[in-house]
């Protein structure tokens, strides 16, 4: 029996689309590209393959439906941003390399809203911009260091820091006392888009398969999606699987599945409205390192998302850990701090998924022609963007376009691997637990951690 995919997400619910699921691969099929995983980063991938050949025949295999993944459920937020900060890239690629990042990235709002109108994909769309709020003075230290790193890199004027009162102006949230506001994002319906996305590439002459579960694949002189009921034999296979991809022995220790849960209200009464403001309708994230994340959905309820839900030993995946009491409970309370108007509002959905988590927390993107192998996963949690021109990327690399987002300097690297268990496991709750810590201990002295501490030395980025 099929499950109830609806039940997985508010998003999924209100998707609008049939979530009945697509036949599933039954036999064996030649194909040019096999995808695994039809999430946005697989779906993308396909988007732009038969954009740029549309002869190509591709085959998406999923294991669930499409949009199943985190691009199903996640938060919403669209932006131009990527998992790892400027000065880090700079680090990494140099100051030419951060650069020419920062500005493929920054194309990827247009890009994606340009696509949902030429498709017909309603994804409620609102261009209203991100802000990262200080609800601490030590925080306010924190936002201006971002500001003035854009500005060092040539960034700055996408963005602005807003005191207190223009924050206000914006939104009311109680203790706020600085906000980081970027232009250049949006907020969408996050199934709308993979469900719409779908559509597209079928029409585009890809075909899904869905409940079709890839247990093993090979590469070299063979490449190939393997299920228990069939193969997909293909020039070129994409691991497009994110958290889910730590599964395969020979990932496991290049992604990590993190949980991040999310709490969503009733849709609220114009007088609360009146009263919170926040008619541009912007993304709203915390400064703090456990970060907490908020949007303001299409009918009027408060969407409000943070991580916190504990690491499962051995990088396990399984559909109880999306629902997690204490979390969710900490979530809603976070609700009422942050909007005391609010403090009998009911809440309506709870749920969760698992982000991808690089060790180093730069995305893989790679392509390695002689072994008919692509794959692009790891985008922690703000990969709604990203993803969008890692499809690029892949197609690029695939069909041997040459373009300056197929040159980037990350693609094809190596990054640092995830300790093996039980270190892994000591370790990342040792981290969550010590960022909560710091955070706690921030709020409580009201000065910005130093850097210096154990827990930010081991998750530098
Ligand atoms: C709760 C939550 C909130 C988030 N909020 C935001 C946000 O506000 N902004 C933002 O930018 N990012 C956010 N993210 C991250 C963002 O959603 C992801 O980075 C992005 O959706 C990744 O897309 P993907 O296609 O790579 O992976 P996924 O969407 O996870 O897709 C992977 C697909 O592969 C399939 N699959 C896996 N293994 C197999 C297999 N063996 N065989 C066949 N199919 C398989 C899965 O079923 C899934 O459909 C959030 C994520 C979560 C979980």
């Amino acid at each position: 029996m099929s499950k109830n995919y609806a039940s997985y997400s508010y998003w999924l619910e209100t998707s609008g689309d049939d979530l009945t699921p697509r036949p599933a691969l039954d036999g064996t099929i030649d194909v040019d590209v096999a995808i695994l995983g039809a999430g946005y980063s697989g779906l993308w991938t396909a988007y732009y393959l038969l954009e740029r050949e549309p002869s190509l025949n591709v085959a998406i295999l999923e294991k669930e439906i499409a949009g199943f993944g985190a691009s199903g459920r996640n938060g919403g937020g669209l932006g131009n941003r990527f998992p790892v900060g400027l000065r880090r890239t700079a680090q990494l690629f140099g100051r030419e390399g951060a650069v020419s990042l920062q500005q493929a990235i920054n194309t990827v709002v247009d890009e994606i809203s340009g696509v949902a109108e030429m498709e017909g994909i309603d994804m409620d769309f609102v261009r209203g911009g991100y802000m990262r709020l200080a609800r601490s003075p030590y925080q306010v230290e924190v936002l201006q260091r971002e500001q003035r790193t854009l500005e060092a890199f040539g960034f700055g004027e996408d963005s602005t820091v807003l005191d207190a009162n223009e924050v206000a102006e914006r939104v009311s949230v109680a203790g706020a006392v600085a906000g980081h506001f970027n232009h250049n994002s949006a907020k969408i319906h996050p199934a709308k888009l993979a469900r719409g996305l779908a559509r597209a590439v079928e029409r585009r002459g890809a075909t899904i398969y869905e409940q079709t579960d890839v247990i093993d694949y090979t590469t070299g002189a063979y490449p190939a999606l393997h299920t228990a009921r069939g193969h997909a034999r293909a020039k070129t296979i994409v691991l497009a699987g994110e958290s889910y991809l730590s599964r395969f022995p020979q990932l496991r220790r290049k992604v990590m599945p993190v949980y991040s849960l999310i709490t969503l209200t009733e849709p609220l009464s114009p007088c609360d409205w009146q009263e919170i403001g926040w008619e541009a309708r912007e993304g709203l994230s915390s400064a703090t390192n456990m970060v907490k994340y908020l949007t303001h959905t299409s009918d009027g309820r408060i969407l409000f998302g943070g991580r916190g839900a504990p690491y499962h030993f051995g990088s396990r995946i399984k559909d109880e850990y999306d629902r997690h009491d204490p979390t969710q409970r900490m979530l809603q309370d976070d609700v009422r701090e942050w909007f005391p108007m609010l403090k009998d509002v009911k809440f309506t959905h709870s749920w969760g998924g698992p982000l991808g988590w690089p060790r180093d927390y730069v995305p893989t993107v790679s392509y390695d022609p002689r072994e008919g192998l692509a794959a692009a996963y790891g985008y922690t949690g703000t990969g709604v963007g990203p993803t969008n021109l890692f499809g690029r990327i892949l197609a690029d690399l695939i069909t041997r376009t040459d373009s300056e987002i197929s040159r980037l300097p990350f693609i094809n690297r190596d990054g640092r691997k995830w300790e093996p268990e039980p270190f892994r496991f000591l370790g990342v709750r040792f981290v969550q637990h010590g960022f909560e810590r710091l955070d706690r201990k921030a709020e409580e002295t009201g000065v910005a951690p130093n850097g210096k501490s154990l827990v930010e030395r081991l998750t530098r980025h």
